[in-house]
Order: structure tokens, then C-alpha cells, then sequence
């Protein structure tokens, strides 16, 4: 056996550490609004074509609300939030997807946004869509899904070496090392994915609140969605789209805390004369 072939810990850590510091020198990118650091290695191009075709998939067999009102004060709330993002490369799409029965909206990477008409008696108006929106159309702009799949793939690494470790430990029998490595496996999910999702869940939130000002819609509206969306899930499970995110509570602190600075940014918009749509009750 020769020892300079078999992977010790120490260098598949140190394999590692060679990995993410190559990935942080090369994608380093900045958030939007908040200016936060991010390490990103996953090509735009790549995430652009994956959101196309996944977009598609998921629309699929889906009722649209392409021709109702509904559905043109969406594209209409979408294509103010969108210009104000400064993403006019990506190719924006807005649906309304007819479905009452579920409350939630989704972007995937490349700006490819849906909203179910279940979620519309909880925005109420227009401005309440426009948060929303703004919170979907950060998820894209500030690149939320490459920053995942990033840490993903460094979680993978850091799994492989934690793998190489146990399976060194030879006197564990297999079902041992089989149990041990399950318990890292959830360790990591909840400890380190989780959380990082919540992150991404309050940036999406302040990014979202200084898109909707910007485009002219009343930022204090986003603290009345959140307001609203508590009333609702009182006491009950949560739409699977909220179960990562933070309290209604911490995120109505959140949006407390940057409104100073939406209120200015609303008050420059030149949109803010436009009317507004009162909806959905
Ligand atoms: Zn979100």
C-alpha cells in the first residue's frame, strides 16, 4: 500500500480549504441594497438555462390567468418592480397561475416569477402584490440561487472529507459509520442550510421593500402583508414558502428597520402618482 495515495483527513480538508479559497477569489459578487459579500461559483449561463427549462416544466399543465385582470395587473406590477432592478438583460416573466387554493408565489434564477391566485386575498392591493413581487424579483437579482448551490457544493466537499474520516476509523462496524454519517448529513442540513435560507428570506425582504419604493408603491404596505399573512396562519401550519423563513414578526422588525430609508426612495419615485388597484378581499 502506498500511504501518498490514500486520502488522509487532514489533506482532504486541506483540499478543501484550497477549494473555497479558489472559489472565493474567483466569485466574489455583491448583493444588491444590502452590498452584502457573497462567494458564487455557478455560471450565470448555466443558471439562466436551467430557470428557463425549469420554468417551463413547473408551469405545465397549470391553468394561467394570462387574459384576466388579475393576471395584467401582475405583469403590470412586475414590469415596474423589474425596470427599477437593474436586470434589464434578464428576461422577465410574470404568470398567474389560477389555483386558490395555494398561497404562494416563486422566482427562479434569470427572473421567471409565478404567483397563485390563492395569495392574492392576502396582498389585498396593489402595493401589497408590489412587496411580494419585490421580494421574488431580489431572489433574482441578488443571486440566491447560485449562492445555494454553491454552498451545496462545498457542503458536498465538506461531507466527502467528513466520509473519509469515519470510513478511516476501522473499528466501527459498518452500520455504526452508516449512522454516524446520517446524523452529520442532518446536522449539516439544519444547521447550515437552513439558517443560510433565512438570510436569503430577510434580504429578499429589505432588497423587495426598496424595489417597491422605487417604483412608487407605498412601503409600508409590506409591513400589512406580513401583518396579514399572520392573521391567516394563526394557529395553523404555515404555506410550505414560509416554513424557512423568519417570524412574521422578526420580518415586520426587518422592514421597520430600512423603511426611513424606502420612505425617501418612494418619495423620489416618479411613479407614485400613478393609481393604484384595490383588490382581492
Ligand atoms: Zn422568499
Amino acid at each position: 500500500m502506498n500511504p501518498t495515495v490514500r486520502p488522509t483527513p487532514a489533506r482532504a480538508a486541506l483540499r478543501l480549504g484550497l477549494a473555497a479559497l479558489v472559489a472565493a477569489l474567483v466569485g466574489c459578487v455583491r448583493a444588491p441594497v444590502t452590498d452584502r459579500l457573497q462567494v458564487n461559483v455557478v455560471p450565470e449561463k448555466l443558471l439562466l438555462a436551467v430557470g428557463r427549462s425549469t420554468y417551463t416544466e413547473m408551469l405545465q399543465g397549470q391553468s394561467l390567468s394570462t387574459k384576466s385582470a388579475d393576471g395584467a395587473v401582475l405583469k403590470r406590477v412586475g414590469q415596474r418592480i423589474s425596470r427599477t432592478s437593474g436586470r434589464p438583460d434578464y428576461a422577465w416573466r410574470f404568470n398567474l397561475v389560477d389555483d386558490k387554493d395555494t398561497l404562494n408565489a416563486w422566482c427562479l434564477p434569470g427572473g421567471k416569477i409565478a404567483f397563485y391566485s390563492g395569495i392574492l386575498p392576502v396582498l389585498e392591493n396593489e402595493a401589497g402584490m408590489a412587496f411580494v413581487m419585490g421580494h421574488e424579483v431580489a431572489h433574482a437579482t441578488a443571486h440566491h440561487a447560485a449562492e445555494r448551490m454553491t454552498q451545496q457544493l462545498a457542503l458536498l466537499g465538506g461531507m466527502s472529507a467528513l466520509y473519509l474520516a469515519v470510513d478511516r476509523r476501522t473499528e466501527l462496524t459498518d452500520r455504526q459509520k452508516n449512522v454516524m454519517m446520517g446524523a452529520l448529513g442532518v446536522g449539516a442540513q439544519v444547521g447550515f442550510i437552513l439558517p443560510f435560507s433565512r438570510k436569503h428570506e430577510k434580504e429578499a425582504d429589505i432588497i423587495g421593500l426598496m424595489y417597491m419604493s422605487r417604483a412608487g408603491y407605498p412601503p409600508e404596505e409590506s409591513v400589512e402583508v406580513w401583518e396579514r399573512m399572520e392573521a391567516l396562519s394563526g394557529g395553523r401550519s404555515l404555506p410550505a414558502f414560509l416554513s424557512t423563513h423568519p417570524s412574521h414578526a422578526q420580518r415586520r422588525a426587518n422592514l421597520r428597520e430600512w423603511m426611513a430609508q424606502a420612505k425617501k426612495r418612494y418619495q423620489r419615485s416618479a411613479l407614485r402618482e400613478d393609481t393604484l388597484r384595490a383588490l382581492w378581499r
